[in-house]
């Protein structure tokens, strides 16, 4: 089956009951059994639910893997791979990072005595010279948050496996639409389906895939006995936004390239951050990674300070300024004062978050009245 046959069917089932397209709601926390132990295969709602199990089927399906897990937020599927470690494991992650992963990772596992070192992952030689017994699992996210950074997963998964390492990818960005992590050697994949997998800013939720069974069995155990899970509604929103995943994030891309191309052309805009761009350090390997480059642009204006950037995101008027992505309304943030700021300021500048920078998510509506809102907003 093909990505786009499989955005509406891959791993779903008309209902057994009334053949309905899509899977109930499945409202309940709990199964009858005709004698103890003798159920459908439903007991209770943390450890299965049906309309869950659905959503994770399609997960699987979308990744090309073999198992899905679905969570009450992205964090809280970041945290289930965490739970795999033990205190005195360590960590390699990349050093540009969405600024809540950051905050789990130094404000709470830390002090559960795991190590972590961020690192810029651009130069794969990089990797090799933090890797010690210690080290357990390699933290990836690409395109990164908010400097659009492209890392060479399958570069990466070569060093991975040299060392018998875990390798986590955060796809939040690129969506298996545009790059499918398992299938350039990572062992799990992770989403903030809140973003594009969700696709209409109403819901908060998590994934994760893996084709390995016994990693898949040690991840279904954390999330049972830690139970982050996601209910059974907002499991069907996220299994609608994911019918029209392809199509959206098609004109996310369209749009993008237009967006990243006024921006390049601006006179009053320094640098612009989006790897299509042969400019991009990156180019090509985001090129034979990913299908095409995704609706997420940075750029920082040449008079660089924190006012100028305040000015323009409050001049906007379709793209409202706000927190998150990946949603079918374009969106425009801050990192510094928003995402970003549970980073310490020295922190986030040495990996180019500066003052000045403005993210957009380029939603799906008309470009030119996208680019138009771009033009009054910067003056
Ligand atoms: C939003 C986001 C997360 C966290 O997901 P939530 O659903 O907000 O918990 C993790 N990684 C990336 C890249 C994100 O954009």
């Amino acid at each position: 089956m093909k990505f786009n046959t499989k955005t509406i069917h891959g791993g779903q089932q008309h209902d057994v009951a009334y053949g309905s397209v899509m899977p109930p709601i499945y409202q309940t926390t709990t199964y009858a059994q005709s004698t103890p132990g003798n159920h459908k295969g439903y007991e209770y709602s943390r450890t299965h639910n049906p309309t869950r199990h659905a959503l994770e089927q399609s997960f699987a399906s979308l990744e090309d893997g073999n198992y899905g897990l679905a969570f009450g937020s992205g964090i809280a599927a970041i945290d289930a791979v965490l739970k795999l470690l033990k205190p005195g494991d360590e960590v390699i992650s990349t050093n540009d990072l969405y600024g809540g992963t950051y905050r789990l990772f130094t404000k709470i596992y830390e002090n559960f005595g795991i190590k972590f070192h961020f690192i810029g992952m651009r130069n794969i030689d990089n990797i090799e010279s933090f890797i010690s017994a210690k080290t357990k699992l390699i933290w990836v996210e690409t395109p990164t948050n908010p400097m659009m950074n492209i890392i060479d997963i399958k570069a990466v998964s070569d060093v991975s496996k040299k060392h018998n390492l875990l390798l986590a990818v955060d796809n939040t960005f690129a969506t298996p639409y545009l790059q499918q992590p398992l299938n350039l050697g990572a062992d799990i994949v992770m989403h903030s389906a809140t973003k594009y997998l969700g696709g209409h800013s109403d819901v908060v939720m998590g994934g994760l895939v893996v084709r390995d069974k016994s990693l898949a069995d040690r991840l279904y155990f954390i999330q049972n006995a830690s139970g982050a899970i996601c209910g059974p509604q907002d499991a069907f929103l996220v299994l609608r936004g994911i019918k029209t995943l392809h199509v959206r994030m098609q004109r996310h891309c369209e749009n993008g390239r237009a967006v990243a191309e006024f921006l390049q052309s601006h006179s009053k805009i320094k640098n612009v951050y989006w790897p299509g761009f042969e400019s991009h350090p990156n180019h090509e390997i985001a090129k034979s990674q990913m299908k095409d480059f995704g609706g997420m642009v940075s750029f920082t204006t040449k008079e660089s300070n924190f006012d100028e950037a305040i000015k323009i995101v409050e001049n906007l008027k379709i793209f409202t300024l706000a927190e998150s992505l990946g949603g079918v309304e374009s969106l425009a943030g801050h990192p510094a004062s928003m995402t970003h700021a549970s980073i310490p300021k020295d922190e986030r500048e040495k990996t180019g978050v500066v003052d000045s920078l403005i993210r957009l998510s380029v939603g799906i509506e008309d470009k030119a009245d996208l680019i138009a809102d771009l033009k009054q907003a910067i003056g």
